[in-house]
């Protein structure tokens, strides 16, 4: 029954990795089952009126992993593929995200099918409203917040803090993060994941003896995430010499104009066309050479087909789940790609995110530069935490990664027992 309900690549990739990792840390049976399997699984369907005026049915998910280490933490996709086992996946690393960076937070992660692309503001509106409305039962600041992934933002963010809060009748910053700055955001939010993905790959490089100033790097999605890892690139002197989004691909060997490819992306919602770079296949950007390649879009986007043929000396994982089982034994039998595993590489969003939920909990604003270095401070630290546990144990990044975190969520069940 399980297995039906949850049927679906991404979750069979995530219950893989989780298994070699209870194998190498000997978890008993017991232990494992319990720290495998997801607390919650909410599905709901979603009304509403499309502007033509026709009612159409959309089906909403929200995974609550574990609620073992406080309340569980994680993104709102909306995408034409969101299905409930894609989201358990993505709740099931958020698990691990949060454990390796220490953060009092069990994982989950919501989403709904469809396309945001071909939905009219208002009709989004009505969406996340109504969504919200359908999740009120499982959600509060103590026990489910949640934050912006694909095709989610800020604005999303907003709608959900003003639903909740009409119907507490009061103001719940809390309930959610990511939000504008006006409803209690916090600064540093909107940047810090890809901020976190640069700031993991430069150091990477220090530590390969690769100068920072002048390398190059590859992006795949040029969103929230892959956007603000371009810019810190360029901030640190990193040329970003190709980028893709959804619709295609574009190449430029010097490096392509950041601040020029964002005001053509605000102006025609797609990276493609733009003047100073070269259109390139989408399949062919991902084996391009480079110093750091960032996959920031879709999930199994290095699989056994190109692993053997990437032309980069880091892989900075800024998507959940982009590399494959199979590539991973690909790239660690090359032994010449040092991988940032998505769950530390991209765990600035969730990090900074929880700095917003205690400001929100405290009624206290903190300026951008603390904001920042206390992210810093904690990356490195989870950085260096992965590198020597890798070391130590003679595992892949991914491998010891996760180990460090589910070894995390397994003692603190251990701690509480068995209800009853
Ligand atoms: P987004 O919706 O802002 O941007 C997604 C980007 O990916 C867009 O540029 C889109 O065109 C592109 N894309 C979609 N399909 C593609 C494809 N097949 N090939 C190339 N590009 C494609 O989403 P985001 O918030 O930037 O999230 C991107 C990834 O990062 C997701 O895997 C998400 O789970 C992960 N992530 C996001 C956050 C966050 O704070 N937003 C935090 C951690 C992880």
């Amino acid at each position: 029954m399980r297995k039906q309900l949850l049927q679906n690549p991404v979750f069979a990739m995530a219950v893989e990795q989780f298994d070699s990792v209870a194998a190498f840390l000997n978890l008993s049976e017991d232990l494992s089952e319990r720290c495998k399997w997801p607390k919650r699984l909410i599905t709901v369907t979603v009304p509403i009126r499309r502007d033509d005026g026709r009612t159409e049915v959309f089906f909403g998910h929200r995974v609550q992993h574990h609620l073992t280490r406080g309340p569980v933490k994680g993104g709102l996709r909306y995408h034409p593929s969101v299905t409930l086992g894609e989201i358990a996946a993505l709740a099931m690393w958020m698990n691990w995200k949060c454990a390796l960076m220490d953060l009092p937070y069990g994982g989950g992660k919501g989403g709904i099918s469809c396309d945001p692309r071909r939905m009219s503001p208002g009709e989004l509106e009505r969406l996340t409203r109504r969504y919200t409305m359908e999740m009120i039962p499982f959600i509060s600041p103590e026990t489910d917040v949640m934050a912006p992934d694909m095709g989610t933002n800020e604005q999303t963010m907003g709608w959900i803090a003003d639903t909740y809060s009409t119907h507490a009748g009061h103001l719940v910053p809390a309930i959610v993060t990511g939000k504008p700055l006006t409803l209690q955001g916090s600064k540093g939010r909107v940047q810090a994941t890809g901020y976190g993905v640069a700031f993991c790959a430069c150091k990477s490089l220090e530590k390969l003896g690769v100068s920072v100033q002048g390398a190059t790097a590859v992006l795949q999605g040029f969103g929230n995430v892959g956007s603000h890892a371009a810019a810190t690139f360029a901030a640190h002197g990193v040329h970003v010499t190709g980028v893709s989004d959804v619709l295609g691909a574009i190449w430029n060997d010097r490096g392509l104009n950041l601040p020029q490819l964002r005001d053509h992306v605000a102006a025609t919602g797609s990276v493609v066309g733009f003047a100073e770079a070269e259109p390139i296949d989408a399949a062919q950007l991902l084996c391009q050479p480079c110093d750091i390649l960032a996959p920031c879009a879709l999930d199994r986007a290095i699989t056994g087909d190109n692993a053997a043929k990437l032309r980069c000396k880091i892989l900075a994982e800024g998507a959940n789940g982009p590399t494959t089982p199979e590539a991973d034994r690909i790239l660690d039998r090359r032994g010449d790609v040092l991988v940032i595993p998505d769950i530390l590489c991209n765990a600035g969003g969730v990090t900074v995110s929880y700095f917003e939920w205690v400001q929100n909990l405290q009624r206290f604003q903190w300026e951008e530069q603390d904001v920042i270095s206390k992210l810093e401070v904690i990356l490195a630290k989870a950085m260096a935490k992965v590198g020597d546990f890798a070391q130590r144990h003679r595992l892949s990044n991914r491998m010891a990664a996760q180990a460090l975190a589910i070894k995390t969520v397994a003692d603190s069940k251990a701690a509480r027992g068995m209800f009853p």
